[in-house]
């Protein structure tokens, strides 16, 4: 089998994460797909974060009718910053005969030499990139190449650029704006019975 491991901090959950995890499936050609709230993301400040109970539950309703995705809560009960690394050990454990298919957005593999024991992570799992821009393709190429050339599997596929951020979203929310053009209503709803981003 082949399963797509999608992690991210999803504060809040937004179509261009669902649009890219479509994407991806279809690269890759998935059979299924974990979805995993980060409890503290190595590169960003998380005193602010809403809480991690909070965001699965947001990401449990915009995947709720997706077939063959599951929102995992396996990242949010473990100690300290959430390493890609240890989730991938635990989840090649876990299916150690299936092939695992990270996926990221583009953004994130161009910088993929800084992050933490990277090289285990192409040895456990495949990576799954999606493009959200088209200036960016030569320079990915290449740089995939490189990952290549160290035994890595990269497959980059092209996403129709969904402009839309949870920094964009936050900030729209805080001021009272509208998010229904870029959000799930079910998630909208929660925002709003919780009192979330005020
Ligand atoms: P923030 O604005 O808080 O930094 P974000 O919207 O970028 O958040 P994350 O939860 O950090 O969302 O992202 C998780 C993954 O989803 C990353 O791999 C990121 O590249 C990807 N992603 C985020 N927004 C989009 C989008 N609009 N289109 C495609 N992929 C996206």
């Amino acid at each position: 089998m082949r399963i797509g491991i999608y992690g991210g901090t999803f504060d809040p959950v937004h179509r261009g994460h669902t649009a890219m995890l479509e994407n991806a499936v279809r690269a890759a050609e998935l059979d299924r797909v974990i979805v995993l709230p980060d409890r503290i993301p190595p590169h960003k400040a998380a005193d602010k974060l809403v809480r991690g109970e909070d965001r699965l539950n947001m990401c449990r309703l915009a995947f709720e009718g997706f077939d063959n995705v599951t929102v995992s809560d396996w990242e949010i009960r473990q100690q300290g910053k959430s390493y890609s690394v240890l989730t991938l050990r635990h989840f090649h454990e876990v299916y150690p005969d299936d092939r695992l298919y990270f996926i990221m957005g583009s953004d994130m593999l161009l910088s993929f030499h800084k992050w933490y024991l990277y090289e285990e992570i192409l040895s456990l799992a495949a990576i799954a990139a999606v493009s959200r821009c088209d200036d960016d393709s030569p320079r990915l190429e290449a740089y995939a190449d490189s990952l290549r050339a160290k035994g890595a599997e990269i497959i980059i596929s092209k996403a129709e650029p969904f402009e839309v951020s949870s920094t964009d979203i936050r900030q729209r929310l805080t001021a009272g704006g509208d998010c229904t053009d870029v959000m799930d209503k079910k998630v909208l709803e929660y925002i709003k019975t919780h009192k979330l981003y005020k």
